[in-house]
């Protein structure tokens, strides 16, 4: 299955010049949202996984299947103000503007082998802050897992020393 055949390109959106990557129709069509969601989980596996974290919204939608399959958690990572209870926080650049991430504090267990998914990797700033909250309550991230790479933006530098899979990549 060709996957890239699901990404609908949107020119100019949401600003001038951002070629937005619309991962829709992958969700809307089952046996792609299945194929990709398998070779998530196949990667998991084989970095024993105990738990999935993914920062909204798009990486609830990667990660909640890849959890229900391996059969553990997923904890979500959230702009501040959305968590209800005591959570940590980082501030990140994001590729339209700055903000900031949370994460419950009793959402990762010190130890436990974290996989971070979203679906798209740009600058990496989204998933460097997740690696952050992560590791600051004593997760190890053992991997982290897209659907889309956009590798001209070389967010793969700012996340140097982490092992990460990437199931469509654009030049
Ligand atoms: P980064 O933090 O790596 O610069 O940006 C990645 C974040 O922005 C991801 O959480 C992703 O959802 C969102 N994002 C940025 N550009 C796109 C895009 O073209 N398509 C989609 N689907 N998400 C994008």
């Amino acid at each position: 299955m060709n996957l890239r055949d699901y990404i609908k390109i949107v020119p100019d959106w949401p600003k001038q010049g951002v070629q937005f990557k619309d991962i829709t129709p992958l969700m809307d069509n089952g046996e792609a949202f299945r194929y990709a969601t398998d070779q998530i989980v196949k990667y998991a596996r084989e970095k024993e996984i105990d738990l999935v974290v993914g920062p909204e919204a798009r990486g609830f939608i990667v990660g909640c299947p890849v959890a229900y399959s391996l059969g553990v958690g997923f904890a979500p990572v959230r702009k501040e103000g959305k968590l209800p209870r005591e959570t940590i926080k980082v501030q990140y650049g994001l590729e339209y503007g700055k903000d900031v991430l949370t994460i419950h504090k009793d959402a990762v267990k010190p130890g436990q082998r974290v996989l971070i998914t979203d679906d798209l990797l740009a600058t990496g700033g989204t998933i460097d802050a997740t690696i952050k909250l992560v590791e600051q309550l004593g997760g190890v991230v053992a991997g982290i897992a897209f659907l889309i790479e956009l590798n001209y933006l070389n967010g793969r530098a700012n996340l140097d020393g982490y092992d990460i899979l990437t199931l469509i990549p654009y030049d």
